[in-house]
């Protein structure tokens, strides 16, 4: 693995693992014949459930977060492309998607026998996806860290640990202390028991999900990280090593979860287009 090298680490050391957990979190969420699944009109979800869905064969149905917006943005594009099936609710109705009311409303469109996947695919087949990974990593560490959005990739990383190692994960949401019981239930729903070797950093989510600071971008454009999820949690690492959180020697691994802005290619031809990232930061 790659050694992220920086004065303030000191003794501790930090290897990168790149390992994109979207299609993990599917693996397993795959085998019917037809998913519907939520997101924002930027989902990475959304991006790889579209391109899942061409690669098995499997129909899609994206129901995204607010109004129709024509040109279609890359993300949505792509999705399209891929055979996805796009449809919008609006932002009240999209807040209370999880209900019972909403979700009978979209079985009666969409039809009774539609696999209906949660906004960030999180759940216990995507759980349990997650937690193949550590077993691929070949090399000695203590502490595996990785970004948490809705928590099922830190549920299953951590459920995935070998004895005497823990996972660290660092959430990208502000007033995110919901999240540890969101991923020891994902853990219980896919296990029956929570595994005690994790815990959430909550103090580096520079202002909440897609919020930055000069200091991130910074930061995320001299090292070419992700911006949304893995630059948080590489400045975090070197935050926590800065102020002495890790004894010295600890190795750390950090999971890159995502690369920056690489060009969307719609079905093969690529658009030219940056990633996507919020219309806000372009
Ligand atoms: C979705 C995503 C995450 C967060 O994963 P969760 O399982 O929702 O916590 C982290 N990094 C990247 C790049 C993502 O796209």
């Amino acid at each position: 693995m790659e050694e992220f090298l920086d004065p303030a680490l000191g003794q501790v050391r930090v290897f990168l693992r790149h390992d994109d957990n979207k299609p993990r979190k599917l693996k397993y969420n795959l085998g019917d014949a037809r998913v519907l699944t939520f997101g924002g009109a930027y989902s990475n979800h959304i991006r790889a459930v579209a391109e899942a869905g061409m690669r098995h064969g499997i129909e899609t149905i994206g129901v995204i977060r607010g109004e129709e917006h024509l040109p279609l943005n890359p993300v949505l594009a792509r999705a399209a492309a891929c055979g996805m099936t796009l449809t919008y609710l609006d932002r009240a109705t999209y807040r209370r998607k999880d209900t019972e009311e909403v979700l009978a409303g979209l079985r009666a469109r969409w039809g009774e026998d539609v696999a209906i996947l949660p906004e960030g695919g999180s759940n216990a087949a995507a759980v349990r996806g997650c937690a193949e990974l550590p077993d691929e990593i070949e090399d000695d560490y203590d502490v595996i860290c990785c970004p948490v959005g809705t928590g099922g990739t830190l549920a299953g990383i951590a459920a995935g640990l070998p004895e005497g190692r823990r996972a660290l994960g660092f959430a990208v949401l502000k007033g995110a202390r919901f999240l540890e019981e969101e991923v020891a239930r994902l853990q219980r729903e896919a296990y029956g028991r929570v595994s005690g070797n994790w815990s959430i950093d909550l103090g580096h989510h520079f202002g909440g999900y897609a919020r930055t600071t000069p200091e991130l971008e910074a930061f995320a454009a001299r090292h070419g990280f992700e911006r949304i999820y893995v630059a948080k949690m590489m400045y975090g690492i070197l935050d926590l090593a800065r102020q002495g959180a890790f004894a010295p020697g600890t190795r750390v691994v950090a999971v890159i979860t995502g690369q920056p802005s690489t060009p969307v290619e719609v079905c093969g031809a690529p658009t030219g287009f940056d990633s996507g990232e919020p219309r806000w930061r372009r």
